[in-house]
């Protein structure tokens, strides 16, 4: 079997991300999302078959550029030395045995050594609150999260590869507030907000169909 390199956005044999894709994920930043997520680019076209494409092919360079992405976007707004340590939201036990892996770590640790700080696993999914004590609207608002404890004062960026209504990425940061931790949140890529989608260019809307 040969594993050729392959463009996570486009397929076509070369680069991780062949430069076409390279040059269609810069751009402005899109608005931040619920909860203050920054995050690097919108989930549209190119960036949405990179993001999406990311879980099949050259994990490793793919992972750095996205983390490369969202580290731009914190130097951007200047919170790139607020940041004492890097984690991620764990995704579920089944999503991660149904893909292999974590994305949501990949890029922690990819975000980590480029900020130059490190990266630890902070959280846990709150399996007591998955079942019992949870309303049916809480939930389908999301996972809860425990955080491990000792982390008073501590500046921790929590990172995440697709942010939606940013329900995920919120739980997490609460988590981390009770062990007294500042969370810093932030996505590769965000889901438009409807009421911006009805007014952007038709030339965007082509795009993203076309993905
Ligand atoms: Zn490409």
């Amino acid at each position: 079997m040969i594993f050729e390199t392959r463009c996570a956005g486009c397929d076509k044999p070369g680069a991780p991300i062949c430069t076409t894709c390279r040059f269609a994920l810069l751009g402005p930043a899109p608005r931040p999302s619920p909860h203050g997520v920054i995050s690097a680019v919108p989930f549209t076209g190119r960036a949405r078959s990179i993001v999406l494409g990311w879980k099949y092919r050259n994990r490793r360079a793919v992972s750095r550029h996205l983390a490369g992405l969202i580290v731009n976007r914190l130097i951007e707004t200047r919170a790139q030395h607020d940041v004492d340590m890097v984690t991620w939201a764990p995704t579920s036990t089944k999503r991660r045995r149904e893909r292999g892996f974590d994305q949501g770590e990949l890029l922690a640790r990819a975000v980590a050594r480029q900020l130059g700080v490190p990266c630890r696993r902070l959280l846990d999914r709150d399996a007591s609150a998955s079942q019992t004590g949870r309303t049916r609207a809480e939930r389908l608002d999301g996972p809860t999260f425990v955080a491990r404890p000792g982390l008073d004062g501590v500046r921790v960026l929590v990172v995440d590869d697709v942010v939606t209504t940013g329900s995920t990425l919120g739980a997490a940061a609460a988590a981390l507030g009770d062990r007294g931790a500042v969370a810093c949140l932030a996505a590769v890529a965000s889901t438009p907000d409807r009421r911006i989608a009805e007014v952007v260019p038709m030339r965007r809307h082509a795009a993203a169909s076309a993905a």
